[in-house]
């Protein structure tokens, strides 16, 4: 129905990559980050990221909870299990990464 599929092809994206990781890529490392702990490196992944492409994540209509998301992990606090709920369905819904089942 729209026309926005919520598919990402990585390498459809790889053009806008910035040198860094890829949008899609960014959602994946937003997924680890999920269960994960934040690493300096992937903050610093994610952090270039969004510098680089400021509507990345507006386009998936999950800014500010990542950006929640990434501020709680690196203060070494466990993210509220609701943002956590909320953001792994939306990134579920919103993106198809192909190895996260
Ligand atoms: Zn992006």
């Amino acid at each position: 129905m729209s026309e926005y599929s919520g598919s990402v092809d990585p390498r459809a994206e790889d053009s806008d990559s910035h040198g860094g990781l890829g949008c899609a890529e960014v959602i994946a490392e937003v997924w680890t980050l999920l269960d994960g702990e934040c690493t300096p490196e992937s903050r610093a992944r994610l952090q270039q990221h969004l510098d680089a492409c400021p509507g990345c994540l507006k386009h998936y209509g999950l800014e500010e909870r990542i950006k929640a998301l990434i501020a709680s992990k690196c203060r070494g606090e466990k993210a509220p299990d609701a943002l956590r709920e909320r953001l792994r369905l939306e990134i579920r819904r919103t993106t198809i990464i192909r190895d996260m089942r």
